[in-house]
This record gives structure tokens, sequence and C-alpha cells, in this order.
């Protein structure tokens, strides 16, 4: 598969940005800095922060096996996903395939860039309809967002389908794994090396309690990440953020108990759901948050407002009419919830 012919033109050839610590890289190196125009007094972010994140992105090697050349960081996965949308997609030319319910930052990348969206509704069990999809897809089709674990219905797609539309995608397939670290399956970054067209994205965000500093993850292969580093602000990721990630994933063990405490949760929660009288249907979750059927979500939603409670109403979301997204909180945020909802009429 070749992916250099799916890239826009303008991007074939574009040269990057050169910094001053693109020019001269080791900044730890004992020598007079007077390269890049800084304030020379010492304030801890007085110097500009590494453009490459080595530090960070080799501990993300580690933990992932990947390469750190197949890594790029971004200011939040929504910076990934736009920085994908500006390789790929040519605006007024290019479309991109969607499934409905998702996540809605696809959509409003695609119209911010000029790009047309092919929507494939999921079926009514929350899986995408691979063949309807691979029929849709037409030359300009570029990039296939697959978000699993998938927001707001909260299940995993099946794998099998995943790799026969990885497979049969004449364009890039983009997994949106935002959800994957309280998932029970695999991550797809261990295939990467199968498949040319696949790219996956993870966040800070979500398991790791960091959505604060803004820090996405990008894993493809070597030829996509450089060509997305080329394009990317050449100082995205700050010292701040920097620090903070990398002190994160050095504590990896309260990243794992948070996560089991989520999921334990998570079990507590829909159990207190289920006798509730206007709760309809309480979807499976692979993730940290739970999507329910309600009488009437907008009714249920303003009471709980009212109440001092904030969830999310998914009613307009085609397939989610009546449903309220709940995002698992500690236990004591969690009773509280249940109690209100027990006391609503
Ligand atoms: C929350 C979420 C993200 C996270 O985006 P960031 O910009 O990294 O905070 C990405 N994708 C999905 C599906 C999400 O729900």
């Amino acid at each position: 598969m070749n992916i250099e012919r799916l890239l826009r033109d303008n991007i074939k050839s574009i040269k990057a940005y050169s910094s001053a610590r693109d020019e001269y890289k080791d900044a730890s190196a004992d020598m007079v800095f007077i390269d890049a125009n800084e304030n020379p007094f010492e304030s801890t972010v007085n110097r500009y922060p590494d453009p490459q994140q080595t530090a960070l992105k080799q501990r993300l090697s580690v933990l992932k096996g990947v390469e750190k050349s197949q890594i790029l960081l971004g200011n939040g996965s929504d910076e990934v996903l736009d920085l994908i949308f500006r390789a790929f997609c040519e605006p007024k030319t290019d479309n991109v395939i969607t499934l409905p319910p998702t996540y809605g930052m696809y959509k409003v990348l695609a119209d911010l860039n000029a790009i047309d969206i092919l929507s494939v509704v999921l079926e009514s069990d929350f899986e995408p309809k691979v063949d309807e999809i691979l029929k849709i897809q037409n030359s300009n089709s570029k990039l296939l967002f697959l978000c699993s674990p998938n927001n707001p219905t909260a299940n995993s797609f099946n794998a099998d389908k995943v790799e026969r539309l990885i497979k049969g995608f004449k364009g890039i397939v983009v997994v949106d794994e935002a959800y994957i670290d309280f998932s029970t399956q695999k991550s797809w970054v261990s295939r990467l090396s199968e498949f040319p067209n696949l790219i996956v994205t993870q966040t800070l965000s979500k398991a790791y309690g960091l959505a604060g500093i803004r820090l996405g993850i990008c894993y493809a292969s070597e030829f996509i990440i450089r060509v997305l580093n080329k394009i990317k602000p050449p100082y995205n990721i700050n010292q701040l953020t920097q620090i903070k990630a990398l002190e994160r994933l050095e504590a990896l063990s309260d990243v794992k108990n948070e996560v089991q405490n989520i999921l334990e949760q998570r079990n507590i929660l829909r159990n207190a759901l289920a006798p509730i009288t206007f709760i309809k249907q309480i979807y499976p979750s692979d993730a940290n948050f739970i999507l329910a059927k309600v009488d009437d979500a907008n009714l249920r939603y303003h009471q709980l407002i009212e109440k001092g409670i904030v969830v999310r109403n998914r009613t307009t979301q085609v397939l989610c009419e009546n449903c309220l997204r709940f995002t698992v909180g500690t236990a004591e945020e969690n009773n509280i919830l249940i109690k209100i909802l027990n006391q609503l009429s």
C-alpha cells in the first residue's frame, strides 16, 4: 500500500520550520546558549522546551513497545487528529468516514478543514457495518475513524471487524483509543507493523488523569510520523506538560490503582442503576462511563442539574434517543448520584 500517494500534494514537498533547538539539539550540553533569544535568567521555564520530547517518547517507547520514531505527541489528541486531517485531506475535495454516534471532534475538524463527511451509522448493537463502510468509500476517502472503546456508546468494536476495515479501507484508518486503559481489549498499537495505513491515537486525558496538561499520543509507521512531525508546530508540547507527563508515566502503579478503582466503581454504579424504574436500558461498558436510556432524557438531565449533578445528555445523537452518559466518579460521587436518582420521580 502506497501511503505517500494519500498525502496532500503541498505536504509531500513541505519543508519543516527549523527551530533553534532543532539546529543544535543537545540543550543539556555545557554550552553558552545564545541562539534562541530567550531570557537567560533561570525560572525553570525560561528555555524553549524540547521540540521532539525525547525523554517522554523514550518512556512511552519502553512502556508501549514501540520505537520512538513511531510516536508523535500533540497538544491533546485533538491536535493529533487535526494534524492527520491536514496531512491527508485536501480541502473541498477529499472526504472522511465516521461512524455515528461517535466522538464529536471528527466532524468539527472535518468542518474546520473543509472536508466532507460520509457517515455510516453503527448497528443497533453499536458495532460498525463493515460491508457498508467498505462499499461507501471512494477514491477521495482519506480517513476512516474508528473510536474503540467508542464515545458515547462505551463499547469496544469487535476486533475481527476492525481488522477487516483496516485491510479493506484504501485510506488511513485512525483507531482512537482514548479509553483503551479501561478496556479488556488489546491495543492496536501491537499490530502497527502489519498495517501501513493504521494510526492509533491515545491520550493522557482519561485513565492517566491529566486532562489539564493536554497530551495526546499518536502511534503509526515511521513514514507517517515523519510527515506529521514536519507539519506540527515546533514547540507544541510545553515544558510543564512534558515534566508532569513523565512524572505520571513513572508512577504507573498509581494509575493502575485508580483505573482498578474506577472499574470496580463502574460495576457498583451499574448495579445501582439497574433497579431504577425510569432507567430503561444500561448498555455494556468497556470504558470509564456508562450510557443509559431513560424515559425522558431532557427531563432527567434538568432534574439532576437542579440537584447539583451534571451528566451528559446524548439524546440528540443518532441511536442515543433519551440516553444519558454517566462518567464513573469516586465512590462518594457515585453514592450521591445514586441517592439523587432514587429520589427522582
Ligand atoms: C476524551 C476523548 C479524547 C481526548 O482528547 P484529548 O484532546 O487528548 O483530551 C479523544 N478521543 C475521544 C473519543 C475522547 O472521548
